[in-house]
């Protein structure tokens, strides 16, 4: 198997903080499989991460043990990664169930296990597309691990940034004119915004309306801030630097003819008793912030 890129690599991460989660006794969700998906990469990645979240501190040196430096926390990425997949989850299975969508789109899947673990209620069809490498390095970790009830899973190996992958997606059963859900997790701080705006624009194109779309981003601000600093070195380091982020998102996805709302972790519907941190009001102008948007095509 062709080893994987550096932005194929983060997968190897979100599972390695799925694996973690699911050891806690007060976890917000349950990935049995995540530790199957790890690998020593994955180990590795989470590790230097989890160094580089929380308190920032002063150099130790001689005769002085370090100290916190007030104000500069940087957010904590294990609890946002457990609220994120939990509020998804919540999401996913919330919106098949009220609303039917049976078409399930999960763009840059990555190690993504909920075609395995989410309990769905109604059927459907949940297309998985990943760069090639991804999904075979997923599908030779879990062998022939059954899917849950209900779940057709068809993954389909392609580059998103490429021309193809829209119609490798119809070949393999998507049907454009029906409602879908989609959601694009852990993606869109990788790229450019031009890329992450071509990106919204052809999963715009592909939904129907009334289809509804997710994901998570960060505010433009977060690229720079110094208290993000430390984090943004970890992926700089491994060759996947944070290229993009947006201060509305709403605005942003209603360029793509889809209306959106956006929550901050720690607020009200995305807290679950476990963001650490301060929520900053939206009408506060450049700080550091991340998003979980949902939307409807209209
Ligand atoms: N959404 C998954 C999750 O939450 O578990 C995976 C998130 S992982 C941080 C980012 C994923 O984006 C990786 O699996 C990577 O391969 C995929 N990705 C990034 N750019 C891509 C591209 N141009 N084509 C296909 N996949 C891409």
């Amino acid at each position: 198997m062709a080893p994987l890129d550096a932005i194929a690599r983060t997968s190897l991460l979100t599972a390695a903080l799925r694996a973690k989660e699911t050891e806690r006794p007060d976890r917000l969700y349950e990935d049995p499989l995540a530790a199957r998906l790890v690998g020593a990469l994955g180990g590795d990645l989470l590790g230097q991460v989890a160094d580089a979240s929380g308190p920032r501190h002063t150099d130790p040196g001689q005769g002085d043990p370090g100290h916190d430096v007030p104000g500069q926390k940087v957010p904590s990425t294990v609890d946002f990664n457990a609220i994120r997949t939990r509020y998804f989850d919540d999401y996913l299975l919330t919106q098949v169930t009220d609303g039917g969508y049976p078409q399930v789109v999960m763009v840059a899947a990555g190690m993504d296990t909920r075609a395995y673990r989410l309990p769905w209620t109604r059927p459907v069809e949940l297309f998985e597309l990943d760069r090639p490498g991804v999904l075979e390095a997923k599908e030779s970790a879990l062998g022939d691990e059954p899917v849950r009830q209900r779940v057709t899973r068809r993954p389909i190996g392609v580059d998103l940034l490429g021309p193809d992958w829209t119609d490798a997606l119809v070949t393999a059963g998507y049907r454009p004119e029906e409602p879908s859900l989609w959601l694009l997790e852990g993606l869109l701080y990788y790229l450019t915004d031009d890329e992450a705006r071509q990106l919204l624009s052809r999963v715009a194109d592909l939904a129907a309306p009334g289809s509804r779309i997710a994901a998570d981003m960060v505010s433009a601000t977060t690229l720079t801030a110094p208290a993000v600093a430390p984090l943004l070195e970890v992926f700089e380091r491994q060759g996947c630097p944070w290229l993009s982020g947006h201060d509305e998102p709403e605005a942003l996805f209603a360029e793509y003819g889809i209306e959106a709302e956006a929550v901050q972790p720690g607020e009200e519907s995305a807290h679950y008793g476990r963001w650490p941190d301060p929520v900053h009001p939206r009408h506060v102008p450049d700080v550091e912030r991340v998003f979980l948007v949902h939307g409807v095509r209209k």
